[in-house]
C-alpha cells in the first residue's frame, strides 16, 4: 500500500535538494508567464489518473519557471520571510503524519505541542503568560479572531449576548482604528459585521503612527462599547504606535485594545528594538504572523488574547468557559476552525532550532541590513522617504512613472525583488529585509542591481 511513496518522497527531496542549491544564483522573480504554465498544467480534467511520479515531475517542471523565490535571501517584496530549515524539515513531518490539529483526541502531540509553543511565543513576545494562543491560517485570520473576542468582550459588557442574538439590535460598537491600518483590519471589521464604514479613523503622524492625544479625544466622544485596532509594525514604514498611550485611554474608556502586530510583534524579541513595542503587554489582543518574520512556512498566523473566557466564546459553542481540571486542551476552541493543520508544529521547530537569542539575532541582523540599505541608497542620491525604525525601507526614484519604470528594472534584472506602494500619496518601492538566510553580501549585491536599474532608467 505505502511502499511507492519513498520513492515518490524521493524525487520530491531531490528537487527540494536542487531547489536549495540554486536558489541563492537563480532569478529572483518566475520565469513563466500564466499562459506558459496553463499550457504544461492546464487541460481538461483527466478522465484517468497519471502515475503520481509523473504528476510530481510534472509540477516540478512547473515550479522551476513558475514559482518566485521569495522563500531565498534577495526577495524584499510585500513582508515575506523565508522558512528556517527545521521549520521547513518539520513541515514535511506535518504533512507526512497528516494530523487535524482539532481537539486533543485527534492528535495529543498537535494539542500539546500548541500549548509549549503558545508558551514560549508569549514569553519571546513578553505577553502576560495568562493569554490565551490560538493558531490560525495568517495576520488576517489573526485580526479576524481578535475582533471577535473583542466584539464578545464588549457586547457582554454591555448586557448583550452576541453569540446568541447575533447583532441586529445589538448595541452599537464604537471602532476606533489607526488611519493607517492594514487593510486586514477593515476586512476583519466587514466580515464581523460590524462595518467598514463605521470606523472612526485617528489620524497618523507621518510614519504612519497613531496619535494617542486624537485617539483620547475620539473616545471622549464616545459612550457605548468600544475596540481600540494599533499597530504594532506599518506595512509600509514599520513604525510603531506609541502603545503605552494608547493602552492608557484605552484603559481609562473601559475599551478593548487590539493590536496588530503581523511582524513588528517580533521586534519584542531583540533587545535593541524591544522598546518599541513597550505597552503592548497591556493589549487584550494581539495578532501577529509566524510565517512572515519568525520564517516559517505558511500558513501559520497567531491569535493572543487576555480574556480567555471571551475567545473560548467567540470561537466555540461552549457557552461559557468552563475547564475541568486536567482537561485536555482542545485547539479548535481559540480559532474559527474545525479540521485544520497541525500549524505550530514548525513554530515549535523555529524555536528550538533558534532559541531567543537566534530570534534575537535575526531580528537585529535583518534591521541592520535594512538600515544599510538606507544610508546606501540615500548616499546614491534617492530619497528614503521613512525613518527606518525596523526592517521596512521605502525609496523615491523621483516622479511616479519613474519609480515604477525603476520597480520594473530591478524585478526583471531578477538580482533581487522588490515591489511598489503608496506612502501617504507617494509612490515608492518597499524593500522589507525579513529572510533568515539574507546575508550582508546579499544586500551589497542588491544595492548595486537597484542603483544600476536606477541609473541605467533615468539615463
Ligand atoms: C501582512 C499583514 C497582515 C495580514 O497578514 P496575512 O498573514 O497576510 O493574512 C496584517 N497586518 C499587517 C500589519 C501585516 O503586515
Amino acid at each position: 500500500m505505502y511502499q511507492n511513496i519513498p520513492a515518490l518522497l524521493d524525487i520530491a527531496h531531490g528537487h527540494a535538494r536542487t531547489w536549495f542549491e540554486t536558489l541563492p544564483a537563480r532569478p529572483v522573480r518566475a520565469s513563466a508567464s500564466s499562459e506558459q504554465l496553463r499550457a504544461s498544467l492546464g487541460g481538461p480534467l483527466p478522465e484517468n489518473g497519471a502515475p503520481p511520479a509523473a504528476v510530481i515531475g510534472a509540477l516540478i517542471s512547473a515550479g522551476n519557471v513558475g514559482t518566485v523565490a521569495s522563500a531565498g535571501p534577495r526577495y524584499f517584496g510585500f513582508v515575506v520571510g523565508g522558512s528556517v530549515p527545521a521549520a521547513l524539515a518539520a513541515d514535511w513531518l506535518v504533512s507526512t503524519w497528516d494530523q487535524n490539529a482539532c481537539t486533543f483526541v485527534h492528535s495529543p502531540l498537535a494539542s500539546t505541542i500548541e500549548q509549549i509553543t503558545g508558551s514560549w511565543l508569549r514569553d519571546l513576545a513578553g505577553l502576560p503568560p495568562a493569554m490565551s494562543v490560538g493558531f490560525v491560517t495568517g495576520g488576517h485570520m489573526a485580526n479576524f479572531t481578535s475582533l471577535a473576542c473583542a466584539r464578545h468582550a464588549v457586547l457582554r459588557k454591555a448586557g448583550w449576548d452576541i453569540e446568541a442574538d447575533g447583532l441586529n439590535g445589538a448595541p452599537p460598537i464604537d471602532i476606533c482604528v489607526n488611519e493607517e491600518s492594514h487593510y486586514t483590519i477593515v476586512l476583519a471589521l466587514r466580515l464581523l459585521g460590524l462595518g467598514s464604514a463605521r470606523m472612526r479613523k485617528i489620524p497618523a503622524d507621518e510614519q504612519g503612527r497613531m496619535r494617542a492625544n486624537c485617539l483620547a479625544t475620539a473616545l471622549r466622544e464616545t459612550s457605548g462599547p468600544c475596540i481600540v485596532c494599533a499597530q504594532a509594525g506599518n506595512v509600509n514604514t514599520g513604525a510603531f504606535d506609541p502603545l503605552s498611550n494608547i493602552a492608557d485611554a484605552a484603559q481609562e474608556r473601559g475599551a478593548w485594545l487590539h493590536v496588530d502586530g503581523a511582524f513588528g510583534l517580533w521586534a519584542a524579541a531583540a533587545p535593541q528594538h524591544a522598546h518599541l513595542v513597550r505597552g503592548i503587554e497591556r493589549a487584550d489582543s494581539v495578532a501577529s504572523d509566524a510565517h512572515k518574520w519568525l520564517n516559517v512556512p505558511y500558513d501559520c498566523g497567531l491569535v493572543l488574547c487576555a480574556d480567555e473566557a471571551a475567545h473560548r466564546s467567540a470561537m466555540s459553542l461552549a457557552a461559557a468557559y468552563i475547564l475541568a481540571t486536567g482537561a485536555e486542551r482542545d485547539p479548535h476552541e481559540f480559532v474559527p476552525e474545525e479540521s485544520r493543520r497541525a500549524r505550530a508544529i514548525p513554530v515549535y521547530a523555529a524555536l528550538c532550532s533558534l532559541g531567543r537569542r537566534g530570534v534575537a539575532e535575526l531580528i537585529e541582523r535583518n534591521c541592520r541590513q535594512a538600515r544599510r540599505f538606507c544610508e546606501a541608497l540615500r548616499a546614491a542620491g534617492f530619497a528614503v522617504l521613512n525613518e527606518v525604525v525596523l526592517n521596512q525601507v521605502l525609496v523615491s526614484f523621483g516622479a511616479p512613472e519613474q519609480t515604477h519604470a525603476t520597480i520594473a528594472a530591478i524585478q526583471q534584472d531578477g538580482t533581487c525583488w522588490c515591489g511598489a506602494t503608496v506612502w501617504q500619496g507617494r509612490t515608492a518601492m518597499r524593500i522589507s529585509v525579513s529572510n533568515w538566510s539574507t546575508t550582508d553580501d546579499d544586500v551589497e549585491r542588491s544595492i548595486d542591481a537597484i542603483i544600476r536599474c536606477a541609473r541605467s532608467v533615468a539615463r
